[in-house]
C-alpha cells in the first residue's frame, strides 16, 4: 500500500535524527503536559483528578495486514483504538506515547505516513504526543500506543457497576468493521490470484471506513456529560458485542436480556453480510473492532437519552442466575456466548 516513489534510508538520519524529524511538528496543547518529548521521561500534572492509562500493542500479521491497510490509516487507527479505552472509562484523553519497531527495509517516507495518521488523530481528538520509543524490528512492523487521560473521581465508570434493572445501551452501529474486513480480505485474495484485477470496493465506503478508520466515541462521553448521565458501567466494543456484554455481566456479577431486533446494524453492513452469506446479527455479536461504547444506565435516566438517535437501548440487566440471554426476532431465547476475536487463537 505504500506507493510513494521517494525512498530515504532511515539510517541516513540515525535514531535521534529520526525521532526529532518525526516528532518536531507535534505541538503541546494541554496544561497537564509539563514536559513532552525530549527528556528521559515526560512530566504530567493532573492536580486532583483520577489519572487513566491504557496501552495497546499492534503487530503486523496479527492485528493488521499491510496488504490493504494504508500506513496513514494504521497510524490513525493505532491511536484511536487506544483512546477508545480512555473514553470507555468516561474519561478525557489528553496524551499518548507511541513506540514503534520498524524493519530496516522501511524507508523514512513510510514512517512519515504512519506519523501523518498519528498527527491527524492528535489534531482531531486534541491529544499531545509526549514520548515513545524507537527501535528496529527484525520481523514486521510493531506499534504500541499508550494513552493517558483523566476524569473526576465521581465520573470514572468501571465495568463492574451494572445493577439489576439497569438499561443496556450501545452507541452507533455494530458489525460494520467486521464485514468491511471480510470485503478487504476477499479483494486481497482476488488480487493475489490475479494482480491485474483492481479491488472492487464500490459502494462499500462506510464499512471499509469502519474497518480502516474507526473513531473512538469521545462525542458520546461529552453527550453523557451534557445529559448529566453517569453510566453505572461501561466498556468499548473492541471484541464484539457478546464478549463485551459478558465482561460487564461477569464483573458486575449480573445477568442480562438483550433483544436481537434492537441491535443497531447499518443497512450497508446488513446487506453486505447477507451477500457474503453471513448472519448480520452474528457479525454484530462476534465481529469486533467497532469501537462503539456499551454502557448501562439507571432506569431513571431513560427519559434523558430516549430520543437520541445515536444511542440504542438493546436490553436490560437481570440477576446473575438468569445468565446472559438474547431474545431473537422470532422470540427464541438464546444463551449469549462470547466468541469474540481472540488474538491467541490464530
Ligand atoms: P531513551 O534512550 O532514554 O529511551 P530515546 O532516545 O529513546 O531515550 O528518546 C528520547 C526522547 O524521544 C524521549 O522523550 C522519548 O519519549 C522520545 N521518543 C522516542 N521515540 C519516540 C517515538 N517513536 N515517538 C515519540 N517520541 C519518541
Ligand atoms: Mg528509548
Amino acid at each position: 500500500m505504500f506507493e510513494n516513489k521517494e525512498r530515504t534510508d532511515i539510517a541516513e538520519l540515525g535514531e535521534f535524527g529520526l525521532i526529532k524529524h518525526l516528532t518536531e511538528g507535534f505541538k503541546i496543547r494541554h496544561e497537564s503536559s509539563i514536559k513532552g518529548v525530549g527528556d528521559d521521561a515526560a512530566v504530567l500534572n493532573f492536580k486532583d483528578k483520577e489519572v487513566l492509562i491504557s496501552t495497546d500493542l499492534l503487530l503486523e500479521g496479527i492485528h493488521f495486514d499491510l496488504a490493504y491497510v494504508p500506513l496513514m490509516h494504521l497510524g490513525f487507527k493505532a491511536v484511536q483504538v487506544n483512546l477508545s479505552d480512555i473514553y470507555a472509562m468516561n474519561g478525557i484523553a489528553t496524551q499518548i506515547t507511541v513506540s514503534i519497531g520498524i524493519s530496516s527495509k522501511f524507508p523514512l517516507e513510510a514512517v512519515e505516513e504512519i506519523y501523518k495518521g498519528i498527527d491527524l488523530a492528535c489534531n482531531k481528538f486534541n491529544i499531545d504526543l509526549i514520548g515513545g520509543d524507537t527501535s528496529t524490528s527484525k520481523q514486521g512492523l510493531v506499534i504500541s500506543v499508550t494513552s493517558i487521560g483523566y476524569a473526576e473521581k465521581k465520573d470514572v465508570v468501571y465495568r463492574n457497576g451494572a445493577q439489576e434493572g439497569d438499561l443496556l445501551c450501545v452507541s452507533g452501529d455494530l458489525g460494520g468493521a467486521y464485514v468491511g474486513l471480510q470485503i478487504l480480505e476477499r479483494e486481497k485474495q482476488i488480487f493475489l490470484e490475479n494482480p491485474n484485477i483492481q479491488p472492487d470496493l464500490e459502494g462499500k465506503d462506510y464499512i471499509i471506513e469502519r474497518q480502516l478508520k474507526p473513531e473512538g466515541r469521545r462525542d458520546i462521553v461529552d453527550l453523557l456529560a451534557q445529559m448529566e448521565i453517569v453510566p453505572t458501567s461501561m466498556i468499548d466494543v473492541s471484541d464484539g458485542l457478546a464478549s463485551e456484554i459478558m465482561h460487564i455481566c461477569q464483573q458486575s456479577e449480573k445477568g442480562c436480556t438483550i433483544y436481537e431486533e434492537k441491535i443497531p446494524i447499518d443497512p450497508m453492513t446488513y446487506e453486505t453480510a447477507r451477500e457474503l452469506g453471513l448472519d448480520p446479527t452474528v457479525c454484530a455479536l462476534n465481529g469486533g473492532e467497532d469501537y462503539e461504547l456499551l454502557f448501562t444506565i439507571k432506569q431513571d435516566d431513560y427519559t434523558k437519552l430516549k430520543n437520541d438517535v445515536d444511542i440504542s437501548i438493546i436490553g436490560h440487566i437481570t440477576d446473575k442466575n438468569s445468565g446472559c440471554k438474547m431474545i431473537s426476532k422470532s422470540s427464541v431465547v438464546h444463551e449469549l456466548k462470547a466468541q469474540g476475536w481472540n488474538a491467541f487463537k490464530l
